[in-house]
């Protein structure tokens, strides 16, 4: 474990992980600035920690000059790119730098197990949370960090013998230079997020960041799916675990004829899978080969997977009435997640969707229309567009509406049972709700509302 104790850290790029980070290094004896773009006059809890001493904010533009009181440490946001003045300056000084989830990885010595992916990071890691929890070994307990909750704040309240299951982005794994986990989960790789890594090398690489350290006493869980990861699993000097939903991996998780199988031995069948869609028996073999490798029984793996529902606003099941049955997708922001979303289900769709304007039109969800969508209700500054969408896609009833609540109503009057009731928006939900989060519960109220019943959890 790393001491803090005197040292001198400046954190760069608040926001809550950082905020938290220097939260936690003051609490371990380091001297902390923090060093922000916005003021943080509203911050009492800052304010507070000024007045104990050891504790410097600096606000306004972050320039290169703040790194003149002398720093052993910088902790970067990851969402400050190195390119910045500050940033270059600190590099040109051969401060380390690290980031919030490296930092929470040296405070105990508690497990990390790191998932990473383009997609299904939050799904597999609480699935993996939960199947460690299910059957706990020897009172060792699993938290799941940055759902939601920066990874330091989770990793302050664990003890040595916890397990630490950290959902990683490609942005915080740019940042790492020590982070080791035990467990390395790497779920897919497609070419999103391009615009902050510029290259598609640099995001893969950012990625495999996560396996970086691991040596042969750890684990590398990779899709097997895919020609590349396998290409880039032999990067790993750690053990590696595949999974796959087309072959047969002996050494891994796969599914085969509708089940699932770990080193070729039978765990459930695919379709008692409570999560929809194919995205997430992906998900569940990557969860299934953690929670092996940790010795977990097929029941408890099982329990898990027939029981849990999804993340909050992917693609989760919210309840059914008169045969309906409605999920919430609010997190999908484009059209490849809303894509997904539809591929997931087999029953006729009524689908809302709409929002933030970005510029792009719809003809990509067209095919999935057409497949899969009886009605839809579209609102936000987007709806037009998706109306040319649908129009093409030729689905037989098109209704306009206010936002996602009013949509509710409209989408039920449309709808049979039997029938699916979605909200993938596709779009970011900036242009009505202050995020994605608001936009979905506000739908599961107006679906609890609607319908008289409350949300299944
Ligand atoms: P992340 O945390 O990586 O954003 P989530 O688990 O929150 O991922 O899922 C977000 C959305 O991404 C889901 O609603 C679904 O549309 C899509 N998705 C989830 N898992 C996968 C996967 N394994 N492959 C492709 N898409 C996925």
């Amino acid at each position: 474990i790393k001491t803090y104790q005197g040292k001198k850290v400046i954190v760069v790029g608040l926001a809550k992980s950082g905020f938290n980070a220097a939260k936690l290094l003051h609490q371990l004896g380091a001297v902390v600035t923090v060093s922000d773009q916005q003021p943080l006059d509203k911050n009492t809890e800052a304010q507070e920690l000024t007045a104990t001493g050891n504790f410097t904010v600096l606000t306004g533009k972050q320039t290169p000059d703040q790194l003149d009181a002398g720093f052993d440490l910088m902790v970067k946001n990851p969402g400050i790119p190195y390119d910045v003045p500050i940033v270059q300056a600190a590099l040109e000084q051969k401060l380390p730098i690290i980031t919030e989830i490296e930092l929470a990885s040296e405070i105990n010595e508690a497990e990390l197990i790191a998932v990473t992916g383009s997609n299904g990071k939050t799904t597999t890691t609480t699935m993996i949370t939960k199947m460690l929890n299910q059957e706990r070994t020897a009172g060792r307990s699993a938290y799941a960090g940055n759902i939601g909750i920066p990874a330091s704040k989770v990793a302050e309240t664990m003890t040595s013998d916890d397990t630490l299951v950290l959902e990683t982005s490609s942005f915080m794994l740019l940042g790492v230079t020590a982070f080791h986990p035990h467990v390395a989960v790497l779920i897919n790789i497609f070419s999103n997020h391009l615009d902050y890594h510029k290259t598609r090398e640099n995001y893969v690489k950012a990625k495999m960041r996560i396996t970086m350290n691991q040596t042969a006493d750890d684990y590398f869980v990779v899709n097997f799916d895919s020609k590349e990861l396998i290409g880039l699993s032999k990067q790993s000097k750690a053990k590696i675990v595949p999974f796959s939903r087309e072959g047969v991996t002996h050494e891994g998780a796969y599914e085969s004829d509708g089940n699932l199988y770990f080193k070729d031995e039978l765990v459930m069948a695919a379709a008692d899978i409570k999560v929809p869609g194919d995205h997430n028996v992906e998900n569940a073999l990557a969860a299934i080969a953690v929670a092996k490798i940790h010795g977990k029984s097929n029941e408890a793996i099982k329990h898990v997977l027939t029981t849990f529902g999804g993340v909050r606003h992917r693609t989760q099941y919210v309840l059914t009435s008169e045969g309906r049955q409605f999920y919430n997708d609010s997190k999908a922001t484009d059209m490849e997640a809303t894509e997904m979303a539809l591929k997931g289900f087999k029953q006729p769709v009524v689908l809302l969707a709409g929002g933030l304007d970005r510029g792009y039109t719809f003809e990509r969800l067209v095919p999935f229309f057409k497949a899969h969508v009886k009605g839809i209700v579209l609102f936000g500054e987007t709806k037009d567009l998706l109306k040319d969408a649908a129009e093409q896609a030729g689905v037989p009833t098109i209704k306009m509406s206010e936002n996602a609540e009013t949509a509710v109503p409209t989408a039920y009057e449309m709808s049979a049972p039997g029938d699916v009731i979605l909200l993938s928006p596709a779009n970011a939900s900036w242009d009505q709700y202050p995020n994605f989060e608001v936009r979905g519960d506000k739908f599961i109220q107006a679906v609890e509302t609607l319908t008289g019943k409350k949300e299944e959890q």
